[in-house]
């Protein structure tokens, strides 16, 4: 199924126009300062009949797969037709990216609320060409650097996968745009715990990839070990490559 919905977002995110994306010196640092996501959501070079068709062929797929039921699955057709489709999927994005942002006292009204569950697996998906394409900007900067938080630069998404590199860093990559960016190796991304003895360690037998597993949130986060490969990281491949150590972790109480 990945495969599938792989190669849908291929097709389309190859139409995309590369976005302009205003990235300086000074821009990364007020962000930083804020916690606050770069990329806002007028700024996504949107297509709407592209937008609609990725909607409309992940479900296909993903109904084909068994992972939608019916009544999911007419929702979805529902909102692919829908003139709303543009507001839903800012009011997802915006949820997404000012969730870790700093409070700023001038922003009175309260976040509206994310798209939950299944929705929202749907639009994460659906999303990603053109958050992606968004994302080749800004990781060609060398101001990404500027960048400490465990959420994304440019999205605000939490990460889902990571990456050590040669050089021993870890960088954590965007669930929903797949931006990689350098954070702490060994503090849970999740909730800040830098106290080694509660971070829990595990490695496939081959030694390719590795879990952190935290002991204070007990969530986890899977890595590719970049030190000894042959082959740079390929999230959607290595996240597919890695579900038993999915399992593995889960059945020690950790979740995703
Ligand atoms: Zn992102
Ligand atoms: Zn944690």
């Amino acid at each position: 199924m990945q495969l599938e919905l792989l190669e849908v977002q291929r097709r389309v995110q190859g139409r995309i126009p590369i976005p302009h994306l205003e990235v300086s010196t000074d821009i990364v640092t007020r962000h930083q300062a804020n916690a606050l996501p770069i990329l806002r959501f007028e700024h996504i070079p949107l297509e709407l009949s592209d937008l609609r068709l990725v909607v409309r062929q992940t479900a296909d797929i993903m109904r084909r797969f068994e992972a939608l039921d019916d009544a999911d699955y007419q929702q979805v057709q529902h909102l692919g037709r829908d003139m709303t489709l543009v507001e839903v999927i800012g009011r997802w994005y915006r949820a997404g990216a000012e969730k870790h942002a700093a409070p700023v006292s001038a922003r009175v009204a309260p976040e509206p609320p994310g798209e939950t569950g299944i929705l929202d697996q749907v639009l994460t998906l659906a999303m990603r060409p053109f958050l992606s394409r968004c994302a080749e900007v800004l990781q060609q900067r060398s101001e990404l650097a500027i960048w400490t938080h465990s959420h994304c630069a440019l999205c605000g998404g939490e990460p889902d996968f990571s990456v050590i590199t040669p050089a021993a860093e870890r960088h954590l990559i965007c669930g929903r745009c797949a931006l990689r960016w350098k954070f702490e190796p060994l503090t849970c991304p999740y909730c800040r715990n830098s106290d080694r003895s509660r971070i829990t360690s595990f490695a496939t037998t081959d030694g390719q990839y590795r879990v952190y597993a935290c002991d204070v949130c007990s969530r986890y986060l899977k890595s590719y070990d970049g030190r000894r490969a042959a082959r740079p990281v390929m999230p959607v491949v290595d996240t597919i490559a890695t579900l038993p150590l999915d399992a593995a972790a889960q059945q020690r109480g950790y979740s995703g």
